[in-house]
């Protein structure tokens, strides 16, 4: 007998959420990207105990109908792609299929939804096999129910962190997915109390305005065209720079990324309009052309990886120093025609 085993079903998704469902705010991620995908326009996340005992999320988007809810917690069932071209055009958030099979896996969930057309469908995970049942009182749209995170993993739910911990985690990513759909309306609820809303707006100045009500006016606008790369987006006045860099969002084709690089340039682009130790607050969509962007380096898709990052790292530097020349500029003429006019 050879020692090499085909691993079931249960235990590869398992071991794929490991990688994908790293902790309660994953998840938030993944299911309210899902509620993106679907066209949702308002989306509520839910959470008692920092996630660890419950995460809802409901929306109002398209819904899927009986067999797309059953197909749904399998692992590489997606809507989103059919065949290897689609590889090199990714628009949609998620695509590889593996994320409510993953978080499934490792928790007790429920998706509720209702397509509009056939009739509203409750479908639950139990025992590695999916129940389907009908579920009445459902507007169009999907509410995915995960409970009891890493209930069935004791060695994964060990490394969680406290559950005010875990909750800035879901806080912070549902601000990133807040800011890079202005037109959404996002709802938290923290063990049953409203923790935030913020409305539907028509741009991202607004959606950051509503967020950081602080650096309201103090926001320069930022921008870069080029065929294969558009920036555009917000910096903070000087004068809103911090000494960490918590208010640095970078989003790529409407993705929210990570990246040392853009901050860096960013932060050249200021020049000495800066103290060292001090970071800028800034804001960036970038939109490329997605046959220049690997976005699918890292698992929890927090990551990318470009073709050719000179060229990014040149534009957000430019648009920096570009933007914040502009705006010196106007506020010295200011300062001149200003007392100027009124005495004379
Ligand atoms: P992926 O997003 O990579 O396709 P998921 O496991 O996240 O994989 O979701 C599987 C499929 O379930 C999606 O492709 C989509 O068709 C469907 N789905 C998931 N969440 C929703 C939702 N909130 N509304 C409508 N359809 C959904
Ligand atoms: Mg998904």
């Amino acid at each position: 007998m050879g020692i090499i085993n085909v691993l079931s079903n249960d235990l590869i998704n398992k071991i794929a959420a490991g990688e994908v469902v790293e902790r309660p705010a994953s998840v938030v991620k993944e299911l309210v990207e899902n509620s993106i995908d679907a066209s949702a326009t308002e989306i509520t996340v839910k959470i008692n105990k920092g996630g660890l005992e419950l995460i809802e999320v409901i929306d109002n988007g398209s819904g899927m109908d009986s067999s797309d809810a059953e197909l749904a917690f399998v692992q590489h069932a997606t809507s989103k792609i059919n065949k290897e071209e689609d590889l090199n055009k990714i628009l949609s958030m998620g695509f590889r299929g593996e994320a409510l099979a993953s978080i499934a896996s490792v928790s007790e969930a429920k998706i509720h939804t209702y397509d509009g057309k056939s009739e509203p469908i409750l479908a639950s995970q139990e025992n590695s096999s999916i129940k389907i049942s009908s579920g009445s009182g459902r507007k169009q749209g999907t509410t995915v129910t995960v409970r009891n995170i890493f209930i069935k993993i004791p060695a994964r739910r060990k490394f969680l962190k406290s559950e005010s911990t875990e909750y800035r985690h879901i806080q912070d990513m549902l601000i990133n997915l807040a800011l890079s759909n202005p037109l959404i309306a996002f709802t938290l609820v923290k063990d049953g109390k409203e923790s935030f809303k913020y409305g539907k707006t028509k741009q991202l100045e607004d959606r950051i305005t509503q967020i950081f009500p602080q650096v309201e006016n103090k926001l320069i606008k930022i921008i870069y065209d080029s065929p294969d790369l558009k920036l555009s987006g917000f910096i903070g006045h000087p004068s809103t720079s911090r000494r960490d860099r918590t208010q640095q969002y970078i989003f790529i084709n409407g993705r929210p990324i990570k990246d040392h690089l853009i901050s860096k340039a960013v932060k050249e682009g200021y020049r000495t309009s800066l103290m060292n130790d001090k970071h800028p607050i800034f804001f960036i969509n970038i939109n490329i052309n997605p046959e220049l962007v690997d976005v699918n380096i890292h698992p929890r898709k927090q990551e990318v990886k470009f073709s050719n990052s000179g060229i990014i790292f040149q534009a957000a530097k430019n648009a920096t120093s570009k933007a914040l020349e502009i705006e010196l500029q106007s506020n010295l003429n200011k300062s001149f025609t200003g007392p100027s006019s009124t005495t004379m």
